[in-house]
Order: C-alpha cells, then sequence, then structure tokens
C-alpha cells in the first residue's frame, strides 16, 4: 500500500468511527460514488447488510458470485432476496472457456483430488469473477464478522485488500451471532434454510458442510485436506 493510499485508509476510519452501520455505509457511499459494492453469498450476515442497503436506499451496488456449484437452498434465498427488494442481484459467473478446459482435463470433482486442482477450481470459479466484479471499484462491503477469524487475528473495519486492490468495509465486524439471528428474526428477512441445520459459511456445495456447536468456523470447508490449523483458518477467511 502506498502512503497516499494508507493515509486515505487512516482518514476514511476516523471519519467511520463512531457510526453506525447505515451512516458509514452512506458516509462510504458518498465519497465515493459508483465505486462501492457489495459482495453477497446471501449468508445471515449478508442479508443484514441487503436489508441495510435497500431499506435507506443506499446506491450500493449488490453483487454475487454464483459458482455453478451452490446449494439449492442459496438459490432459493437469493430469489426470495430479489422479489422481497424488488431487485436483481447481478451474478458474476465463472468464464466458460476456463471451466470447460478445465473440467475436461480433470473431470467435475477435481477439488478432491488435491489442494492444487481445489486452488484451481476456486480460480477459475471464484476468484476470476470476484477480480471482473471489483474492475473499477474502490471499496467492497463484506459480511466478515470477528467470531469468523481465528483466536488472536485482528482486523480493522477498514482494510486494504492488496490482492483485489480494494479497500474492504466490514459493517457488522463487531455483530456477535445472536445479534445477526435477532435482527434476522426481528424484520423478518429471507435466511438460507441451511443456517437451520448447522451450517455457516454456506459457499459450494461440495465443499461446505454443517459443523457441530463449539467448531471452530474453519471446520466447515474442504474438512479432506488435512491442513495445518492456520491454513484451514486462512482459507475459509479468504472467502470473504
Ligand atoms: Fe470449486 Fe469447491 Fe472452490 Fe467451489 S469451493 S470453487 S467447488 S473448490
Amino acid at each position: 500500500m502506498t502512503y497516499t493510499s494508507d493515509f486515505k485508509l487512516n482518514t476514511l476510519t476516523h471519519q467511520i468511527s463512531g457510526l453506525n452501520e447505515i451512516d458509514a455505509i452512506s458516509l462510504l457511499t458518498n465519497a465515493f460514488k459508483g465505486e462501492v459494492v457489495f459482495s453477497t453469498s446471501f449468508n445471515l450476515e449478508d442479508q443484514v447488510i441487503t436489508r441495510l442497503i435497500k431499506s435507506n436506499n443506499i446506491p450500493v451496488e449488490i453483487f454475487t458470485i454464483d459458482t455453478g456449484r451452490l446449494f439449492e437452498e442459496t438459490y432459493n434465498v437469493w430469489n426470495q432476496t430479489n422479489i422481497k427488494y424488488n431487485i436483481n442481484i447481478k451474478a458474476f459467473y465463472p468464464q466458460f472457456n476456463n471451466l470447460q478446459e478445465f473440467i475436461e482435463a480433470n473431470g467435475p470433482n477435481a477439488f478432491h483430488q488435491s489442494i492444487q486442482l481445489r486452488k484451481e477450481c476456486c480460480y477459475i470459479r471464484k476468484v476470476e469473477p470476484l477480480q471482473r466484479a471489483l474492475k473499477g471499484k474502490t471499496i467492497l462491503i463484506t459480511g466478515l464478522r470477528e467470531e469468523h477469524l481465528p483466536e488472536g487475528r485482528h482486523v480493522d473495519q477498514l482494510e486494504w485488500d492488496a490482492i483485489n486492490q480494494v479497500t474492504k468495509f466490514y459493517p457488522l465486524l463487531h455483530w456477535t451471532l445472536e445479534q445477526v439471528s435477532s435482527f434476522i428474526f426481528e424484520n423478518n428477512i429471507p435466511y438460507n434454510a441451511l443456517h437451520n441445520k448447522g451450517f455457516v459459511n454456506i459457499g459450494c456445495a461440495p465443499c461446505t458442510r454443517a459443523i457441530k456447536p463449539g467448531e471452530a468456523y474453519s471446520a466447515a470447508n474442504w474438512w479432506w485436506e488435512k491442513k495445518p490449523e492456520t491454513e484451514k483458518i486462512n482459507a475459509v477467511y479468504a472467502l470473504y
């Protein structure tokens, strides 16, 4: 990060400090007109943020990444969200040629064969579409909460993402799961039915599973990869 962007980040952090989520998102949207986007996976936190944006008419573009391997329940809540807010959430898809080439070479479930192939699958289905979605954007809003982070790891509400060359903003960083759930129920917000079955971060169907009470969020994804714990945690963190 350059001195200039570092300075801007500190200034923005100072400006949003003490603001509620709605005012903070509004401030960023005014400061970066047309350059603030929100990436939703339709998880509980995402549904809260969509509600905050839509019920306050904040002009933030909402998009999702459709990897082609999502759960049926995710498509259902996506559809319900469109209907509730009378919107069509924009989806970014993997590049057809890349996907075809990868599947022809490795089969449809290559992510089980090796970590390298799993990463290639993630790159084609998630990373490249995200990079396309972020072209020309300055701020990316996501639903990361402190509880998603490994113990001892700290992030600020505004964080520079050098890989994607955007500043990430986490409006719900300090919310608890109880706060998120209460907000969902009190406001009658549609949510992914898999959350009722122990799913936390709901991504691609073959790579996401429910966790037991007390289990780390990191246990929900790519559990077959016998990686050191820190790597597994970082992989889950990278979803945001
Ligand atoms: Fe592929 Fe699994 Fe990554 Fe989805 S999470 S892109 S299915 S490896």
